[in-house]
C-alpha cells in the first residue's frame, strides 16, 4: 500500500468580464472561467486527483462554496492547503499528469510558466509534471467555446 493514484476533473463556463487563470497563471483572453473562487479548473482538478490518492475527500469538501472563508480563494492557496495535508499524512507527490480541453485559447504557449508555478507547489520536478493542451475539434460545449476542462491524475507514495 505505498503507492497510490487518484483522478480528477473539473469544468468551469467562459464568460466576458472575468479573467483567465489555469494552473495559477492569468492567460490573456476575451473571456475567463466563470465560478465562486478564481475558478482555476486546472489546480480544481489536480487537487481532487491527490485527494483522491490520499482519501482525504474532495475539493468540495474541503472547501465548500458555502463557506465565506473559500470566496474568491486563489486555486494556488487551495493546493498549498492540500499539499501541506499530504505532507502530514505522510505522503509524497510522486507525479501529476494533466489534460486541458479548451477550444481558445491555445495552452502550449503557457505550459512552461503554469510549470514555474505549479512545481514549486506540488514539490516535483517539471519533468514530473504533465500539462497537455487539446482542443475539442469543435465539438459540443467545450467545442463551442462555452467551457474549459480539465481531467488531472496523480501518484503519491508513502514516506
Ligand atoms: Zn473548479
Amino acid at each position: 500500500m505505498s503507492d497510490r493514484i487518484g483522478l480528477g476533473y473539473d469544468l468551469h463556463r467562459l464568460v466576458p468580464g472575468r479573467k483567465l487563470i489555469l494552473g495559477g497563471l492569468e492567460i490573456p483572453f476575451s473571456r475567463g472561467l466563470e465560478g465562486h473562487s478564481d475558478a482555476d479548473a486546472l489546480i480544481h482538478a489536480v487537487i481532487d486527483a491527490l485527494l483522491g490518492a490520499s482519501g482525504d475527500g474532495d475539493i468540495g469538501r474541503l472547501f465548500p462554496d458555502s463557506d465565506p472563508a473559500w470566496k474568491n480563494a486563489r486555486g494556488a492557496d487551495l493546493l498549498r492547503t492540500v499539499v501541506a495535508r499530504l505532507d502530514a499524512a505522510g505522503l509524497e507527490i510522486v507525479h501529476v499528469d494533466t489534460v486541458i480541453a479548451a477550444e481558445k485559447p491555445a495552452v502550449a504557449p503557457h505550459v512552461g510558466d503554469m510549470k514555474k508555478i505549479l512545481c514549486p507547489l506540488l514539490g516535483i520536478g517539471p519533468d514530473a509534471l504533465g500539462i497537455k493542451g487539446k482542443t475539442n475539434e469543435g465539438v459540443g460545449a467545450i467545442g463551442r467555446g462555452e467551457a474549459i476542462a480539465c481531467w488531472a491524475v496523480a501518484l503519491l507514495r508513502a514516506k
